[in-house]
Order: C-alpha cells, then structure tokens, then sequence
C-alpha cells in the first residue's frame, strides 16, 4: 500500500503553494491587456522529507500553457499543476477550469488548480491517483 498524495485542499492551504499561486497571478499581467497570459507549473511532494515543490514552466499565451512535460524532481511525484486563468470572464473566457482543462485534469491523474480573480478552482482527481508510487510525472 502507497502512501496517499496530499489532497487538492491540503495542498491549496499549504504556504508555498499560496506563495506560488500568488506569484504566478502577479506575473500574468491580469491588467494589460495587451500583456496578460498564463502563468503556472507543476506540484510535487516530497514523501521523504514532507515537502512540495514547485516548477514553474515558461510563461503561456493568453489563454494557453504548455504542461504537457513535468520535469523529475528528485523523490518527488507530480501530486498537481497549476495555471492562471488572467483574462476577465465575457462571453469567450471564463475563471472557471475551461472544458479543455476539466477533459485534461480527469485524464492526468491529479488535481489541475485554476487561479483566477475570483479565487482558486480546482478540477480533476482529488488527489494523485494511486498514491506516491509508479511514474513521478502523471501517474496515467
Ligand atoms: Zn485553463
């Protein structure tokens, strides 16, 4: 039996992640328009030390980020991603994780955090499924 991956609201009461989620939404540029875009990266958590870590990716585009490759970090497993959602909701963008990244976050095997200016959403498994073991990217 492996240990359980933190869930999506340990991980989203966790300081380091808030620091991160906070520093990602600052670097987005929510109030250009001409400059706003997606900032995020990749969770892990460290079972030996009891630790997350996090990697940001290189910036996105404005309604995109590539997340497609968690790099390894050293015993640790990916336990989620997370990204900004920079543009104001109207009739094309939502806060909301998008269809896109419900249809993903389901297929990846760990929780997708959506940061917003409503707050932070999450979507996908609770937690990593099948706990800290296997693959230490996505586990499916
Ligand atoms: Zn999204």
């Amino acid at each position: 039996m492996s240990p359980d991956a933190p869930s999506a609201d340990e991980l989203q009461a966790n300081p380091v992640l808030k620091a991160a989620f906070a520093g990602a939404w600052a670097d987005s540029f929510v109030d250009d328009n001409d400059l706003r875009h997606e900032e995020g990266g990749f969770i892990y958590f460290n079972p030996t030390t009891n630790s997350v870590v996090v990697r940001r990716v290189l910036p996105g585009g404005q309604d995109s980020l590539d997340l497609s490759y968690p790099p390894e970090v050293p015993g640790a497993f990916l336990v989620a991603t997370y990204h900004t959602h920079p543009n104001f909701p109207n009739r094309i963008w939502t806060a909301e994780p998008s269809p896109e990244d419900r249809r993903v976050a389901s297929g990846s095997g760990v929780p997708w955090f959506v940061v917003s200016h409503v707050g932070i959403f999450w979507t996908g498994p609770e937690r990593r499924v099948g706990g800290l073991t296997g693959k230490p990217g996505y586990p499916i």
